[in-house]
């Protein structure tokens, strides 16, 4: 039987039942993280919850949990259901109260559930590359909060999917911020480009990762903001989270990215991401 994880039990999945006044429920109030399992371990884990209680803290959320904690807690959920490859999701939300849209008095206890999926890593995808569409980015002005508010992703998603692609890349107006789940970067000239953190995208952890290989193979990695007609141009434009990794966009609003095909600096951060995986998975 799968186990679920609410508040501090490990449920079977049929008994993971969580109320109808919880504030992650009526208003999306809370946030979470998604982690990835590789052969069993847990990949840059700590980044990931070093993420979730600032989120938690940018909402004025006090989770009562460490980060040592947390992983403890995943970790537990992991062996419970014997994942070897796939991930593990996390949310914590404000808690049960009566509706009313100012935070709880007396506080309550936030709500803390986490599931774990498994899968194998995206080897097709990530050899042949995806599609991507271009639209307007109309999420809110705090985007580097991990929310579980994902309305604006929903809806960029689904417009992907109208447009048989694989992702979304959504722009404010000229200027490109990142995809639906995931973070975006034109490649040209052997230089790396990606929108600079801060409020209107979300500080990945593949990001950080990528930054990391660039770094170790010398690849230019600029962080500034650029235009959507720069990204159609460019030579490769690939796509990062932690379930896409390193993903190549081939295709985008139906225009071949570098012939349609695959580029060499992609391949190389790729091959760099991958040791990465057997170097921060503990
Ligand atoms: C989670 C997420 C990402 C990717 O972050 P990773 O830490 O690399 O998984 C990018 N953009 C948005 C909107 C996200 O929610």
């Amino acid at each position: 039987m799968t186990k679920v994880f609410i508040n501090g039990e490990f449920l079977d999945e049929k008994d993971a039942k969580v109320s109808y006044e919880d504030r992650g429920y009526v208003f999306g109030d809370g946030i979470y993280e998604y982690i990835r399992v590789y052969e069993g371990k847990l990949f840059t884990v700590k980044e990931h919850f070093e993420r979730f209680l600032r989120s938690a803290d940018e909402i004025g959320l006090d989770l009562g949990y460490t980060v040592d904690e947390l992983i403890d807690l995943v970790r537990q959920l992991l062996h419970q259901n014997n994942v070897k490859n796939g991930g593990i999701y996390i949310q914590a939300t404000r808690g049960v109260a009566p509706r009313n849209h100012s935070f709880p008095i007396p506080s309550v206890k936030p709500v803390i559930m986490a599931f774990t999926k498994s899968y194998d890593r995206p080897y097709e995808d990530l050899d042949k590359g995806v599609f991507g569409v271009t639209t307007e980015d109309i999420r809110w002005l705090r985007c580097d909060i991990k929310s579980l508010n994902l309305l604006g992703n929903v809806l960029a998603k689904e417009y992907a999917v109208k447009y048989n692609a694989t992702e979304a890349i959504q722009h404010r107006g000229e200027t490109v911020t990142e995809g639906a789940s995931s973070n975006v970067y034109a490649i040209k000239d052997g230089v790396i480009y990606t929108h600079p953190i801060n409020n209107y995208i979300l500080n990945g952890i593949t990001r950080r990762v990528i930054k990391w290989v660039t770094d170790d193979y010398n690849i230019p990695f600029i962080e500034e903001t650029f235009t959507v007609d720069f990204l159609k141009n460019a030579d490769e434009v690939i796509i990062s989270s932690t379930s896409a990794e390193v993903m190549p966009i081939i295709k985008l609003d139906g225009e071949n990215i570098n012939k349609g095909k695959v580029g060499p600096i992609t391949r190389q951060l790729q091959e760099g991401f991958k040791k990465y995986i057997e170097s921060h998975s503990i």
